[in-house]
């Protein structure tokens, strides 16, 4: 039966590359346009038409191969184009991290990174989206670079839920910091930043075991992400979460168990119904994407070695507080991925919040369309909790620290330049997940604004001052430029009293409305990537005109406020780009690329097509050649269903 199955599979999974079985392959260039005509003879009369068809048939191959040639070359050549950090390796030691002289610093000692000439020390804390793309991007001289972080390691975030299910191995989501970091030939320590103090420029990192000591930076860059939410109910040590690579390896373990242990003839049939029963919390990308996972390892995978009795006792349960699931996502993706998860018998329920969960059970609340609320249980054998993020302590920390500039408990702000409000000159930058980007509120400038478009002496700006005016604020305040452009076209709305032309209370209602429409950049990997893409590139302009311009650095080094309007002259303010978000909704995937663009579909290309999107965003060649391995595997022998 196995030697069937993987055979169907092997069929199956060369078909869908666009192959023939590697039985006739080996022999294309000498006998496969023979083989293509016999099998035309066998099939047609006519000897033209049959020459005819193998001729087309050969061609057919022959096309095929060129285009996968090409297809590879093009990868290889794309993959170094994009300094892929093996391109780094010049075979170097990396940097090497000494004590300073001395007591050190309230009991700890103070590390330092051996500073080259002219260089300045940069620090960065963590090793997630927004710190690797800052460290593949910022110019390898530049900086003196030392990298803290817990994890010795990178994950590629969006392809945590296929390690849930072993779609894909956990190394292959992995990328060593250590590589990424030696491409700045900088130094790399393994701990947890625990404080920072921002006047002697220093922070401080813990490891388990081996104590603390304060690390001395010029420049620090925070980014430190989040943590999953630890609030919404009762009793969450019962779930599992879902952000690192520990997360996804218990959560495989228990799936596994779970159906072993079910499998049992000894478990009666009610535990065997809750030990299969995996309920969901949270409807956002994070909780469909591994309900999608999970069915597919069930219908692709599980049914083929666990009984027929058993799977029909597998529900897999989504519970979402707003009406919809993917409700960030365009409301027809939303529609979209309901009808799918139905289709394959999950069971979504919307409008419920989960009040709180015990070892084997889940208890939620129901607002009915009467408006009254109706109270369930569920006999749940796994619980998956993706409801939210929370501030990670270090951000809490240097967020307190820096008192009333710091007023938002979910994020430190920072203004357009990434530059974390607060500290005086501007030295410490924050992204990605445990960063806001404060939005300058355009009213605040009303007066400044108004002068600077129209006419001195008058009163209103004219049609043809307004579109140099949005043209210019909108370079000037790039967080805004898409809803300020948009003015333009509106310029016969916002003009009430048809006059041509936009008087002070005309302008006003305008800056309102641009002010209301801007709201905090979501907690995306993209978000984070762009960011530290920006200030990579912020940093070493910065590095390069300090070098060049020896009277901007004595200016800079005499006041903070001064360093700051240098820097911020020099740099041109942040501007995020929305490339569009992606979810895999399991032998489907939609992508929304914002204002009511919206593509879905549920067929293998689909999840081919966002595989191929993920394949392309890979750090390294390294984890772009295991993730190829690890999807080949899944379609010739399925996944491994082993428990270690
Ligand atoms: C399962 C899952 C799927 C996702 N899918 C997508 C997706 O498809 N598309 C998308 O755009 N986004 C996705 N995201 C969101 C995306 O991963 C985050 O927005 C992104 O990781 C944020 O990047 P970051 O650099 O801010 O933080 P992270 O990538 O979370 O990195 C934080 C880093 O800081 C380190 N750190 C933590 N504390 C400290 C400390 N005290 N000192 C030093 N270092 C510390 C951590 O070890 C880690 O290396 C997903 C997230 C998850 C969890």
């Amino acid at each position: 039966m196995l030697a069937n199955y993987a055979r169907t599979r092997a069929t199956l999974g060369v078909a869908l590359l666009g192959a023939r079985p590697w039985v006739g392959m080996g022999r294309e260039r000498g006998m496969g346009r023979e083989r293509g005509m016999g099998m035309a003879t066998m099939r047609t009369a006519g000897g033209h038409q049959q020459g005819q068809r193998g001729r087309g048939r050969g061609f057919a191959r022959t096309l095929a191969y060129w285009a996968a040639g090409t297809g590879a070359a093009g990868a290889a050549l794309y993959c170094v184009g994009r300094d892929e950090i093996e391109a780094f390796d010049d075979g170097e030691p990396p940097a090497e991290l000494t004590l300073e002289e001395g007591e050190g610093y309230m009991g700890y000692p103070i590390v330092k990174t051996a500073r080259h000439a002219g260089r300045e020390r940069l620090v960065v804390l963590g090793s997630g989206w927004g710190a690797v793309s800052l460290l593949k991007t910022i110019a390898r001289d530049a900086y003196d670079v030392t990298v803290v972080s817990p994890d010795n390691y990178f994950i590629f975030t969006p392809l945590l839920p296929s390690v849930t299910v072993g779609t894909v191995e956990f190394r292959s989501v992995l990328e060593a910091t250590r590589r990424i970091v030696k491409r700045t030939r900088g130094a790399f320590i393994e701990a947890a930043a625990v404080d920072v103090d921002v006047e002697r420029k220093l922070v401080l990192v813990e490891k388990a075991g081996v104590g603390r000591a304060w690390v001395a930076y010029d420049r620090l860059v925070v980014g430190v992400g989040a943590q999953s939410s630890a609030q919404g109910a009762t009793g969450l040590e019962h779930c599992h979460r879902l952000k690192t690579i520990g997360d996804a390896r218990g959560i495989r373990q228990h799936i596994m168990a779970n159906f072993e242990r079910a499998a049992m003839p000894t478990t009666p049939d009610p535990e065997k119904r809750r030990l299969l029963t995996f309920v969901v919390c949270g409807g956002g990308p994070t909780g469909c994407e591994f309900a999608a996972e999970l069915y597919d390892f069930l219908a692709e995978d599980l049914r083929h070695f666990f009984p027929q009795r058993l799977q029909d006792m597998v529900r897999v349960v989504i519970v979402q507080s707003q009406e919809h699931i993917l409700n960030m996502m365009d409301a027809a993706i939303s529609d979209f991925a309901e009808h799918q998860f139905r289709r394959h018998n999950m069971t979504v329920i919307t409008n419920a919040r989960v009040q709180s969960i015990g070892d084997t059970w889940l208890r939620y609340s129901e607002r009915m369309p009467d408006g009254t609320t109706a109270e369930h249980e569920i006999a749940q054998g796994f619980v998956l909790w993706s409801t939210g993020l929370a501030q990670a302590p270090l951000a809490r920390v240097l967020s307190d620290r820096l008192g009333a500039a710091q007023s938002n408990r979910h994020a430190l702000t920072v203004d357009a330049h990434l530059r974390v409000k607060g500290v005086a000159d501007g030295s410490v930058y924050a992204l990605g997940d445990c960063a806001t980007v404060e939005y300058p509120h355009l009213l605040n400038h009303i007066a400044e604004l108004f002068d600077s478009a129209h006419h001195a002496g008058a009163s209103a700006i004219t049609r043809a001052e307004f579109a140099v005016f949005v043209r210019d604020a909108a370079a000037k305040y790039p967080a805004t430029a898409s809803h300020l452009l948009a003015l333009e076209r509106d310029f016969d709305a916002y003009d009430v009293d048809a006059s041509d032309s936009i008087d002070m209370s005309e302008f006003e209602h305008m800056l309102a409305h641009v002010d209301s429409k801007l709201t905090a950049l979501p907690a995306l990997a993209q978000v984070a990537s762009q960011e530290g893409t920006y200030l990579a590139r912020g940093l070493t302009l910065l590095a390069r005109m300090y070098a060049a311009d020896d009277a901007s650095r004595q200016r800079a080094a005499a006041s903070p406020d001064a360093r700051r309007g240098i820097e911020a002259h020099a740099v041109a303010p942040f501007a995020y780009h929305h490339h569009g978000t992606l979810a895999y909704l399991g032998r489907a995937a939609a992508a929304d690329f914002g204002g009511g663009h919206a593509y879905r579909a549920s067929n293998l290309a689909a999840k081919y097509m966002w595989r191929s999107v993920y394949w392309s965003q890979q750090v390294s060649l390294r984890t772009r050649l295991l993730l190829a391995m690890d999807w080949l595997k899944d379609l010739i022998f399925g996944r491994d269903i082993s428990r270690f």
